[in-house]
């Protein structure tokens, strides 16, 4: 089922109908994007198209934060869980090995993709690891880098350069790289490797991993500064009923 929040098709499933669905479209062999959709992204979806765009042209988004759920909700349309770049990139690495996927990895500071890497192995170790490359190339290396990532042949392409910027560079090179399911990730290579710690899984539970991101990095304060905003125009749009 999609939910239709602000203009964007949210697919309303849970962790294992998501997982199904990619991986099908990883096995059509066919190039395809995968967005997990935040509040900021749709959000600034509404100001300016080419984000806009982004998301209409993706194969399927994943409602990834809780105010996401929040504003399906609210519109009357409740989703069953949010799916996060993070749970998504791990759950589709355990299914990987039993289908012979290749992965890539691209994003990150130097060696956090490496590191990544090395700890999905270590849990998953029949993974097929096609390649990984830090987030920090300049405009003259990209086409190398593209180049490179196409004869690799990856079935996953996992793309963590942060919102909306991972989802640009999809956008602008999957066709060319052909046969990729690409998602962007955001900081999920950090987490994976070790370098930033994720919050407990109770904190996640009780839906405040936002607060303690926000705890821990308090620079993102300027980002999570457009929530009350994303909420005045969700209210706005769909009146206070609860589903
Ligand atoms: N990053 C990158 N290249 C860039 C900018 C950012 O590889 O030019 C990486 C950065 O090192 C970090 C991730 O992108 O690992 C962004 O993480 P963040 O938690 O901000 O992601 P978001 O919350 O936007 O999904």
């Amino acid at each position: 089922m999609k939910v239709s929040l602000l203009g964007v098709e949210i697919d309303a499933l849970g962790m294992e109908e998501t997982v199904e669905r990619v991986a099908g479209l990883i096995n059509s062999g066919r190039p395809h994007r995968i967005l997990t959709i935040n509040p900021e992204f749709l959000y600034q979806a509404q100001f300016e198209e080419r984000i806009m765009k982004l998301a209409q042209k993706a194969d399927l988004i994943t409602p990834d934060g809780i105010g996401i759920v929040w504003a399906c909700r609210l519109a009357g349309f409740p989703v069953k869980e949010r799916i996060t770049g993070t749970d998504l990139m791990l759950r589709l690495v355990e299914r990987a090995s039993p289908e012979g996927w290749r992965v890539y990895l691209l994003g990150g500071a130097p060696g956090v993709a490496e590191e990544a890497a090395k700890k999905l192995q270590l849990q998953y170790p029949g993974l097929n690891l096609a390649g990984t490359h830090h987030g920090y190339f300049k405009d003259n290396e990209e086409e190398l880098l593209v180049k490179k990532i196409k004869e690799l042949k990856p079935h996953l392409l996992f793309v963590a350069l942060g919102a909306p910027k991972q989802e640009l560079w999809i956008d602008q090179h999957i066709q060319e790289i052909g046969t990729a399911t690409a998602i962007g990730v955001g900081g999920s290579f950090d987490v994976v490797s070790g370098r930033v710690e994720r919050a407990p899984r109770w904190v996640r539970r009780i839906n405040l991993e936002w607060l303690y991101r926000l705890l821990k990095e308090p620079s993102r304060l300027r980002r999570q500064a457009i929530l009350p905003l994303f909420a005045w125009l969700v209210i706005r749009k769909y009146g206070l009923r609860i589903s």
